[in-house]
Parts: structure tokens; C-alpha cells; sequence
């Protein structure tokens, strides 16, 4: 997957929300869709990052973005439904998802995982993707192809110590991928996770502070993958979980 390289515009006339847009894999997803012909809706947390991406996008030639500025840890189901219902009327369907946002909380040992570190995690993680989703599936039914990538990690796969809320949040992320991908088999939408791998991000710097980052794949580096799963020629695609940096 490292080599995909996707048709010059083979997303044009696709409109594609990305999550947590302002920094890290999510900013480059958003700048890639764009480079190849969306219009990219970049929904995140700090509006002068999204800006920013904004500003990059009209800069190397790409359609004008949409900013939808939202912490994930506060909004409702009916945020959700005001979004689904201005996209729907400014761009009548969805042609892909990007579920990328995602916060770490606090690393340490179970009997150390307070409350409220549970429910943000949970809140940002997994509850705002089940509502997002919710509000946004009668406009993904109508794109003729529709790609929805959710966003796995090492520890959703196998738990690892120390890493509770966090990895807890990224195996529910997968069951609601594994969920909706077959209650829509067959359809014109697909499921699929992506474990993007050690990734040179803040996030990443956050976990591991003390790493040499010197030998991490960088957020542009891993692209290829996304592309892929955003191509209609992948469409048959459906339920998996993909490694961006397969070992
Ligand atoms: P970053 O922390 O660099 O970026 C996360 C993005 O999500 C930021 O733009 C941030 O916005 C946004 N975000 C965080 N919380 C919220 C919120 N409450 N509401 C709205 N937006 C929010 O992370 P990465 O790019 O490293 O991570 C991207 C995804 O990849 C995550 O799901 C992560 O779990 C996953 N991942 C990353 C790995 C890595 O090595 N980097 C490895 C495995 C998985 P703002 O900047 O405004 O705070």
C-alpha cells in the first residue's frame, strides 16, 4: 500500500469530511483529499488550525474548503444533525468519512483510570463517532460510492498496560466499523479501519516522550493507504482493518 498512487483528480466532484483536520494524519488527509480534486469539509477543535489548512488548500489550488469548528467532547446528536443537515443543502450527499480525531487521556494503571478520564475519552473517541455517524448516514446513502475509515491503533487490536481508556476506545471503534460494515453490505457504503502505526504526531510525542522520533514515518508518509480506501475502485473493500505501515 505504500506506492498507491491514485489518478490525478480521481476524487473530483467528492465532498469528504475529515475529523481533527487542523493537525497531525487528519491535516494531511484533508490536504491530500484536496490535492486530488475534493472538496474537503474540515471539522476540528482550534478554528486557526483549520484555517491554516484552509489557507493551504486555496493556496496550492484546491476547491474552497468548508470549516466546521467542533469540540468533540461537548456536541450532541443534535450538532450532529444541524452539520448533516447544512452539508446536505450545500452539498446534497457525502462521498466519504474520515473518523480521525481522537484524544489520549492519561496513561497509567487501571486502578489509576479516574471518571471523568474515562467518559472524555469515551465521549471524544467513540460516542461522538456513533452519533456523527447516526446523523450523517442519510446523506452517505445518497453518494453513489461512499468510503467511511475509522481510526484504529496498535493497542484496539491487542491491550496493552497502561493504556486504558485510550486502547478500550479503539477496540469499541472497531466494533462499530465490523457493525456498520455489514448491516451495509451490499450497499453503496463501506466500513473499513485504518491503524495508521507509529506516526510522527503530537499525539504521538505525548505518549512516547522520551522516543527518538528521528525513525517515525511521517503523517505524509502513511497517505497512500487513505487514498486507497477514498478510491471507487476499492469499493469492494468492506469491514477490514489496514495497516498504513504493514511490518
Ligand atoms: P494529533 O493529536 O496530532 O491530532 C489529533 C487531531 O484531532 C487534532 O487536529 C485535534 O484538534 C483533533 N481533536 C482532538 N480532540 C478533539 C476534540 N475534542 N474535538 C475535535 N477535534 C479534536 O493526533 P494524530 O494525528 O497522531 O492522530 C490521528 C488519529 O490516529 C487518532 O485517532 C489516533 O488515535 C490515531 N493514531 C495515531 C498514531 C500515531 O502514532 N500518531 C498511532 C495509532 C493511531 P486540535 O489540534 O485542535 O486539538
Amino acid at each position: 500500500m505504500h506506492t498507491y498512487t491514485p489518478q490525478k483528480d480521481y476524487l473530483k466532484n467528492k465532498t469528504m469530511l475529515v475529523t481533527g483536520a487542523g493537525d497531525g494524519i487528519g491535516k494531511q488527509a484533508a490536504l491530500h483529499f484536496a490535492k486530488y480534486g475534493a472538496t474537503v469539509i474540515l471539522l476540528g477543535k482550534t478554528v486557526a488550525k483549520l484555517e491554516s489548512v484552509y489557507d493551504e488548500i486555496i493556496n496550492n489550488g484546491g476547491n474552497e474548503p468548508a470549516i466546521v469548528p467542533l469540540d468533540l467532547k461537548g456536541a450532541t446528536a443534535k450538532h450532529y444533525r444541524d452539520m448533516a443537515n447544512t452539508i446536505s443543502d450545500q452539498f446534497g450527499c457525502l462521498d466519504g468519512l474520515l473518523h480521525n480525531a481522537s484524544m489520549l487521556g492519561h496513561l497509567g494503571p487501571f486502578t489509576q483510570i479516574s471518571e471523568q478520564d474515562w467518559q472524555d475519552v469515551f465521549q471524544v473517541n467513540v460516542t461522538s463517532q456513533f452519533l456523527m455517524t447516526q446523523a450523517l448516514l442519510p446523506i452517505l446513502k445518497k453518494a453513489p460510492h461512499c468510503s467511511v475509515i475509522f481510526t484504529t491503533s496498535g493497542v484496539g487490536l491487542k491491550g496493552r498496560a497502561y493504556w486504558g481508556p485510550y486502547s478500550i476506545s479503539k477496540f469499541a471503534t472497531q466494533g462499530m466499523m465490523q457493525i456498520l460494515a455489514d448491516e451495509y453490505e451490499n450497499s453503496n457504503i463501506r466500513f473499513n479501519c485504518i491503524n495508521p502505526g507509529a506516526t510522527k504526531t503530537a499525539m504521538r510525542a505525548k505518549a512516547f516522550p522520551a522516543e527518538n522520533v528521528e525513525n517515525l514515518k511521517t503523517p505524509e508518509e502513511i497517505m497512500p493507504l487513505y487514498l486507497y480506501l477514498m478510491d471507487d475502485k476499492t469499493s469492494s473493500e468492506n469491514g477490514q482493518t489496514f495497516e498504513a505501515q504493514p511490518k
